[in-house]
């Protein structure tokens, strides 16, 4: 009886001592990437605004079309010449991609999914973020710019408004209000103010050949730009 108890006895005591070793273990790696995500997180903060921009679309996904015109390589355009305003105004940038690539991996079911989550993920480590789109529509005389925001947010809705005082000044305004939307993916599940930009129709003549000139891009760029500055400088309280 009592040799039983002890061949039991010990086995069990090196089990607990060997469970309580990995448990350090556990909790030493995860304190470490904790750590290591904080200071990277501090960092980005401490350089400036931190606004995260989203080129819609990119690679096997190219959006609207509208003959040889893509969304993907229009919204790309205007997003690298954002993040060179903001970047020479100060603020620290990411984007979701900076060359024509989606993030939805291999071309297999879900594909589409993924690459909302990839952008979320990056989204979800700023202040603020951008997306940026052109629409297309049946109706070939819509024309101008809309932005969206998460029904409900104030934050997003200012953000929203400040867009489109400065967009006022460069493209017509198909709807000069923030326009509220429920269930949008992007907008649903972002955890910071987060808009969506259209910057005009594809579908419109007067819209896609104003698209195609660089000029035009550069002032959509830094009209943009401008707006998301506004914001920030404006407080960010709720
Ligand atoms: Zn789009």
């Amino acid at each position: 009886m009592s040799r039983m108890t002890m061949t039991i006895f010990l086995p069990k005591k090196y089990l607990i001592l060997i469970g309580v070793l990995l448990l350090h273990l556990v909790v030493a790696v995860l304190a470490k990437d904790y750590w290591i995500a904080y200071r990277q997180e501090q960092k980005v903060l401490a350089t400036g605004a931190n606004v995260i921009l989203d080129p819609g679309h990119g690679g096997v996904d190219p959006g609207a079309l509208s003959g040889d015109v893509k969304e993907k390589d229009i919204v790309l355009d205007v997003v690298l010449r954002m993040n060179e305003y903001l970047t020479e105004h100060g603020y620290s940038v990411v984007l979701t991609r900076d060359q024509d690539v989606d993030l939805g991996g291999e071309l297999t079911r879900g594909r589409h999914k993924r690459d909302l989550n990839a952008r979320l993920e990056v989204i979800n480590r700023g202040q603020v973020a951008v997306s940026i789109h052109c629409n297309t529509i049946g109706d070939s005389t819509q024309k101008g710019a809309v932005v969206f925001y998460q029904k409900g947010s104030e934050a997003g809705k200012r953000l929203a408004a400040s867009l489109l005082a400065e967009l006022n000044r460069v493209q017509l305004l198909n709807d000069n209000r923030p326009l509220p939307i429920e269930n949008l993916f992007l907008l649903r599940t972002s955890r910071i103010p987060t808009v969506i930009v259209e910057l005009g129709f594809l579908s419109n003549q007067e819209d896609k050949t104003k698209l195609q000139e660089a000029g035009f891009r550069q002032q959509l760029a830094e009209a943009l730009s401008r707006g998301i500055i506004n914001y920030l400088e404006g407080g960010q309280e709720s």
